[in-house]
């Protein structure tokens, strides 16, 4: 079969170094004794929005420090567009010649400019008109544009952030490097910048790498996630990836509280006091980890309140967009364990109501007990 001009090109321009904004390869980095980051392969591709979630201190800050020149290369080797812009002992071209965007969790503005001269600030090889019209347009797109004339400490936090990042991409940056853009800004504020924020970085076509340890957070701004733990990435892939596939218990527990027991194979499957959860490609007998996130538990009540020998409502709790039920289950042998239902919607059974549970499968995950 002959293949087609069209597509020759873009198999070969997706594999083209021009199209990955930054590659990471190899990057080991120390504080002393401790090892900061360890060994990390890492690539954000032109147009891509990649988190780096992970537990303080798992090395995120500093691998995106080291990707912007703020933190000298050790080990490994950085290159933006194509171009080695630090390998040890050789080239480490400095933050302001690498065509990079930064935001920082403290916007920074200059307090003595005004907002439409903090933007126009790293537009100096524009012509002076050109710049205030790139300036008033990104202002305008961020729905600043009536602060132009105003100075920083009259905005608030989350209009100081959008004019940070307008002073950031003003220069159509290849690369932005966000660290914790929105973690000083309140829940309200925090969503809107963020989405203002995400519009604003795809419509540039450059590439992020952006560092936050809130996983909701990583999945609303992520085309991937690299989850970090202790210098290393141990999952990287699409927030579907990670949520639904997750590679290791820690990817489970980091995206939200679950349900632990543990179980034993048998005919294929195994009987949890939760339900029963199918286990394929598992040997009979073996002894899993089974992780059974809250929304896996369906919850259906049955008969009257006060029989607390099934399985029962403890408490119930509406958190909003759905309510969280403390359940009180019980295992194969008569003990009684706790655990948590999440239900959408306002679905608030009583206390001591019996309920009967149902588990979707595709939010229950099972891995080998070590050893
Ligand atoms: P956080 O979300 O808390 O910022 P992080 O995942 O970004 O955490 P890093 O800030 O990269 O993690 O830190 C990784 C490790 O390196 C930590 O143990 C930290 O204490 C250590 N570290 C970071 N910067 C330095 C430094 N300048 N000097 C000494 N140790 C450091």
């Amino acid at each position: 079969m002959s293949t087609a001009p069209a597509e020759i090109f873009e198999a070969t321009d997706r594999t083209s170094p021009k199209t990955m904004a930054l590659s990471m390869r190899d990057i080991s980095h120390r504080f002393g004794e401790t090892i900061a980051v360890d060994a990390v392969d890492l690539e954000v591709r032109a147009g891509e929005v990649v988190c780096l979630l992970g537990p303080s201190g798992c090395g995120k800050s500093t691998l995106l420090r080291i990707a912007a020149g703020l933190e000298s290369l050790q080990q490994g080797e950085v290159q933006l567009a194509g171009e080695t812009v630090a390998r040890p002992g050789g080239r480490q071209l400095p933050p302001e010649r690498r065509n990079l965007g930064l935001m920082f969790q403290d916007a920074a503005l200059f307090p003595h400019l005004s907002v439409l001269e903090n933007v126009t600030f790293g537009l100096t090889h524009l012509a002076t008109g050109e710049r205030r019209a790139r300036a008033l347009e990104l202002l305008e797109r961020l729905g600043l544009a009536a602060y132009a004339a105003s100075y920083p400490h009259v905005l608030s936090g989350g209009q100081q952030q959008r004019v940070a990042l307008a002073r950031a991409v003003a220069p159509a940056p290849a690369l932005m490097l966000l660290d914790e853009p929105f973690s000083a800004l309140d829940t309200r504020l925090r969503e809107q910048t963020r989405d203002d924020t995400l519009h604003l970085l795809k419509s540039t076509g450059a590439g992020t790498l952006m560092v936050t340890h809130d996983p909701e957070e990583a999945m609303f701004m992520a085309d991937r996630i690299a989850l970090m733990r202790d210098g290393r990435i141990l999952q990287v892939g699409t927030p579907t990836e990670l949520y639904c596939h997750p590679t290791d218990p820690f990817v489970v527990r980091f995206f939200g509280e679950v349900n632990e027991v543990e179980g034993v194979v048998a005919n294929g499957e195994i009987r949890t006091a939760f339900g029963v959860v199918p286990a394929p490609g598992y040997a009979e007998g073996a002894r899993l980890d089974v992780l059974i996130r809250p929304e896996a538990v369906h919850v259906r009540p049955v008969g009257d309140v006060g029989h607390h020998e099934r399985t029962h409502v403890i408490m119930s709790r509406l958190l909003g967009r759905s309510s969280l039920l403390h359940l009180c289950v019980h295992t194969s042998d008569g003990q009684e364990i706790h655990g948590h239902s999440r239900m959408p919607g306002v679905f608030l059974p009583a206390e001591s109501q019996p309920v009967t549970l149902e588990l979707d499968p595709s939010q229950v995950f099972l891995y080998a007990r070590p050893g």
